[in-house]
C-alpha cells in the first residue's frame, strides 16, 4: 500500500460525528426505522452513512452467478444502483465477499484490487471500509463505507458495520436473498468433501444438518434490561442441560469426565458472556447479540492456528448454541437422530455427547482438529468422524444419503448407487480386518527373522489410557503433558500434577512411560497468556526454552513428575532440545528436584526428544549424557525441511521415506547403537505401517504411536521379514538418491510380500 503523502491530495476533513457510542445511537436510529416497517436499503445506506459519520455507503447484494450488485448507496450516484456489478473477488467488495474478511483499507485508489467504476462517482472517495454480509456461512452481499480523508478506520467504526452487516444479513435473509456460490443444480448432484480423519471408521446413512439457525425475530429492542434478564435465564437453562450431561453416564470413565469439566470451565468464563451483555446494553436483543458474539468468535477462530486454542473456541460456541436454543433462536434437536450422520461446522464435546444419545452414526465436522475434545470423545464412543473442508455444511440437505468414509478421508453426499456398492463393500471388509486385527492384541512384535520390537504409545489425555489394555501396547513412548494443562486451561499445581502422573504410572502397570516436560508456548498458550509478537513462532521462544529461562514452572513440574513416581523408575524426556548444553541444564534441574524428593525413583533416565536438526550434529556429546533418545518426526520433518508442519499445502510435499531422512535415521541407529543410547521414533510417520517397516528395517526397535495405528503396524511387523527388507531398501535408495521418495516402490515390495499397509 502506498505511504499517505503519495495518495492523491485530498483536503484533510473533520470527521462528521464523534466515534463515542456509534453502535448504540446507530441501533436507537435503526430501530425507530423499523418500528415504522417501511425501511428500505436506501434508509438503510443513508442510515450507516450517517451513523458512522461517513461520506458515502454502499450496499451490494448478491446475485445468481456468484454476482455482486449495487442495491443501495447513499452519498455514491443513485444512478449506479442496479447497473454497477462486480464479480466475487472483483474490486474490494468482491474480496471482501471472496475472502470473507473485513476490509479496512485507508488509500482505497491505490490498492492493487481496486476496481474503478465510473458510474458511481466514487473518484473522490479515498478510504474504504467494507464488510461482508453473512449470515449461517453464506455470503448475501456487502456492506461498506467510503470517505474522503485517507486514513484507517478504527475498531470501534470497524466493529459497528460489522454489527450492522449482520442486521443487514437477517433483514436480507428475510427478503429471500442468494448466496454468492449458488449453483442451480448443486442441490441434486452428488458431491465429495475430502477430510481428515478424526476417529476411524465408514458408515452410510441420511443426513442430519442441525444448526442452520432459523432468522433472528426480533434485532433490536429498547428494553435492554428486560434483555438482560432473558439472557440470564437462558444461562441458567443451558447450564442445567450442561449439568445433566456432566451426570449422565459417559463412556471412557473419569477420562471423559475431565474433558467435559475442563469444557464447563472455558464454555462459562465470564468473559464473553460480558461480551454479550455489552452488545444488549448497545440495543441488540439477546439472541442477535449472541450471535454477534458468535460471528465475532468464529472470526478469531478463523485465524488461529493451533487446535487447542481453536477448540476452547469451539467450547465456547458448543454453550452459544444452548443459549440460542434457550433464547428460541435455534430449533431444539431432534429426539432421535438414529443411524444418522451430523453435518456441523464446529461440536464441542457437550454436544457430541449429547447426540451420541440421540444416536448419531456418523460425524463430518468442518472446523475441528483430531486432537481436540470433539474427535478425542468421538474416538472414545467408537463414532466415525471427518474433518471435512468448508462447504460440506452448506451442500448438505437434512435427509440426504451420506457416505462418510473416515478410512480414506471422504464424505460423499447423495452417491450414486455404484458409489453405494463399493463402500458396502468396503464396510464389509473393514468389519472383518477389525477383528483380524483384535488377534494381534497378545501377539509379541517379533519379525520373521527374530527382531524384537516394541510398539508403545502417544498418550496425551488420560482417556487415551485406556488404550493401554485395547492394544496391549508395550508402555507409553509419549505422555504429552501439556495436553491436559491446555485440556484443563492452566497447568495444575504440584500436587494437582503429581496425581496426574502416578495415576498414568497406575495405569501403566510398570511399563515405562516417558513424560514429557511441558511443550508449551508460541502458540499453544495457556488460558490468560498473551502471544509474543514472533514472526516465526514454531521457532520462538517456545517448550523447554521457556523451561531453562523461567525454571519456576520447569522445576515445579519435575518435582511433580518425581512425586508422581513414589520410588517408582522414572524416564523424563526434554522436547525442543537444540544444543547439549540445553539438554545438560534440563537434566541439571532435574537432579537437583531429585535430590530432594524422598522416596527417590528406583531408577532416574534423563533423555531429549531430537526435533531439532543441530541436535544431529552433537551426537557425540549428546549421546554420551542422554539416556535415551525419541524422535520426533513431526517437528523434525518440519525444520529439515523448512516445511510448516502445520501448513496443508506442504504436507505431503516432503516424505519421511526419502533419502535425505532415511539417511538421517541410518546414522543416528548407528551412532545410538554404538553409545549403548536406547533411541525410539514417536512422531506421526512411526505409526503408519509402511515407514514403520522401514525404521525397523533400518534399525529402529522401538516405535511410538497413537492408540488407533498400533495394532495394524504390528500386523505389518510381524510378517515382515526385515533381512529381505534390507538389500530392497538399500537397493531403492541408490535408485532414489536425487532426494526422491521411495514410498511408492516400496509399497509395491510390501503388498508383494502381503504385507497389510
Ligand atoms: C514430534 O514433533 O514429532 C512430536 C512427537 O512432538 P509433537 O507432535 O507433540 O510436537
Ligand atoms: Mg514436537
Amino acid at each position: 500500500m502506498a505511504p499517505a503523502s503519495d495518495a492523491p491530495a485530498a483536503p484533510p476533513r473533520r470527521r462528521k460525528k464523534p466515534k463515542i457510542g456509534i453502535t448504540r445511537q446507530l441501533f436507537a436510529t435503526l430501530r425507530e426505522h423499523f418500528a415504522t416497517g417501511a425501511t428500505s436499503l436506501a434508509d438503510f445506506a443513508k442510515l450507516i452513512a450517517e451513523g458512522l459519520g461517513a461520506d458515502a455507503s454502499l450496499i451490494y447484494v448478491a446475485r445468481p452467478g456468484e454476482i455482486l450488485e449495487l442495491a443501495a448507496t447513499h452519498g455514491l450516484n443513485v444512478s449506479a444502483v442496479g447497473r454497477t456489478r462486480l464479480r466475487v473477488g472483483e474490486g474490494i467488495v468482491g474480496l471482501a465477499a471472496a475472502s470473507g474478511d473485513i476490509q479496512n483499507l485507508p488509500d482505497v485508489q491505490n490498492h492493487p484490487r481496486y476496481v474503478y467504476r465510473a458510474e458511481t462517482g466514487e473518484e473522490t472517495m479515498a478510504s474504504m471500509l467494507a464488510v461482508p454480509v453473512k449470515r449461517a456461512g453464506r455470503t448475501l452481499g456487502v456492506i461498506g463505507v467510503m470517505g474522503r480523508e485517507v486514513r484507517p478506520y478504527t475498531p470501534m467504526e470497524v466493529e459497528s458495520l460489522a454489527t450492522v452487516a449482520m442486521l443487514l444479513a437477517e433483514i436480507l435473509s428475510r427478503a429471500g436473498a442468494t448466496d454468492v456460490a449458488e449453483e442451480g443444480f448443486s442441490e441434486t448432484l452428488p458431491r465429495r468433501f475430502a477430510g481428515h480423519v478424526l476417529s476411524a471408521g465408514i458408515v452410510r446413512g441420511r443426513v442430519l444438518a442441525y444448526g442452520a439457525a432459523a432468522p433472528i425475530a426480533k434485532l433490536l429492542t429498547e428494553d435492554t434490561e428486560a434483555e438482560l434478564a432473558r439472557l440470564d435465564a437462558a444461562v441458567e437453562e443451558a447450564n442445567k442441560t450442561l449439568d445433566g450431561l456432566l451426570t449422565a453416564n459417559m463412556p471412557g470413565g473419569n477420562a471423559s469426565r475431565d474433558v467435559l469439566e475442563a469444557y464447563r470451565m472455558v464454555a462459562q468464563s465470564s468473559g464473553w458472556l460480558s461480551q454479550v451483555r455489552a452488545a444488549i446494553a448497545d440495543g441488540l436483543t439477546a439472541e442477535t447479540a449472541v450471535d454477534k458474539v458468535a460471528r465475532q468468535l468464529r472470526e478469531r477462530m478463523r485465524r488461529i492456528a493451533d487446535p487447542y486454542l481453536r477448540e476452547r473456541l469451539a467450547d465456547i460456541e458448543d454453550m452459544i448454541n444452548r443459549l440460542m436454543v434457550a433464547l428460541g433462536g435455534m430449533p431444539p434437536k431432534p429426539e432421535r437422530a438414529d443411524g444418522m450422520i451430523l453435518i456441523v461446522r464446529r461440536l464441542g464435546p457437550a454436544d457430541l455427547l449429547d447426540w451420541h444419545s440421540r444416536g448419531i452414526a456418523g460425524l463430518a465436522i468442518e472446523e475441528a482438529s483430531a486432537s481436540g475434545h470433539a474427535a478425542i470423545l468421538a474416538r472414545a464412543l467408537s463414532i466415525p468422524a471427518l474433518q471435512v473442508e468448508r462447504g460440506a455444511v452448506e451442500t448438505a440437505a437434512e435427509g440426504d444419503l451420506a457416505l462418510l468414509d473416515a478410512e480414506e478421508g471422504t464424505l460423499v453426499l447423495r452417491p450414486e448407487p455404484e458409489v453405494i456398492q463399493v463402500y458396502e463393500r468396503a464396510l464389509a471388509a473393514r468389519q472383518q480386518r477389525a477383528a483380524a486385527l483384535a488377534g494381534y492384541r497378545d501377539m509379541p512384535a517379533v519379525t520373521k527373522d527374530g527382531t524384537e520390537l516394541k510398539l508403545m504409545l502417544n498418550v496425551g489425555l488420560a482417556l487415551e489410557l485406556d488404550e493401554l489394555e485395547r492394544t496391549g501396547a508395550d508402555g507409553i513412548g509419549l505422555y504429552r503433558t501439556e495436553i491436559a494443562a491446555l485440556a484443563a486451561g492452566g497447568i495444575p499445581d504440584v500436587a494437582g500434577q503429581a496425581a496426574e502422573y502416578g495415576k498414568v504410572m497406575d495405569r501403566a502397570q510398570g511399563r515405562p512411560v516417558l513424560f514429557r516436560t511441558l511443550d508449551l508456548g508460541a502458540d499453544k498458550l495457556l488460558p490468560g497468556e498473551t502471544a509474543q509478537a514472533e514472526e516465526n513462532p514454531a521457532m520462538g521462544w517456545r517448550s523447554l526454552r521457556i523451561g531453562l529461562d523461567r525454571p519456576a514452572i520447569l522445576r515445579r513440574q519435575l518435582r511433580a513428575l518425581l512425586l508422581g513416581a513414589q520410588g517408582r523408575p522414572l524416564r523424563v524426556m526434554f522436547p525442543m532440545v537444540a544444543t547439549v548444553e540445553e539438554f545438560r541444564a534440563a537434566r541439571d534441574l532435574l537432579e537437583a528436584e531429585a535430590g530432594r524428593i524422598r522416596p527417590a525413583p528406583e531408577r532416574l533416565e534423563a533423555g531429549t526428544m531430537l526435533e531439532i536438526p543441530a541436535l544431529l550434529f552433537q551426537l557425540p556429546g549428546l549421546l554420551a549424557e542422554a539416556d535415551f533418545v525419541s524422535i520426533g518426526t513431526n517437528d523434525l520433518m518440519q525444520f529439515l525441511f523448512a516445511a510448516d508442519r502445520g501448513t496443508p499445502e506442504l504436507a505431503d510435499r516432503y516424505d519421511t521415506l526419502s533419502a535425505p531422512v532415511l539417511e538421517m535415521l541410518e546414522k543416528l541407529v548407528g551412532y545410538s547403537q554404538e553409545a549403548g543410547v536406547p533411541l525410539s521414533v514417536c512422531g506421526e510417520a512411526a505409526g503408519r505401517p509402511l515407514d514403520a517397516l522401514a525404521f525397523a528395517a533400518l534399525g529402529v526397535t522401538t516405535l511410538s504411536m497413537s492408540g488407533s495405528a498400533i495394532l495394524a503396524v504390528k500386523a505389518a511387523l510381524v510378517e515382515a521379514d526385515l533381512s529381505a527388507l534390507r538389500p530392497v531398501l538399500r537397493e531403492l535408495r541408490r535408485a532414489g538418491a536425487a532426494g526422491g521418495s521411495i514410498r511408492e516402490p516400496l509399497a509395491v515390495w510390501a503388498r508383494e510380500h502381503n504385507l497389510a499397509i
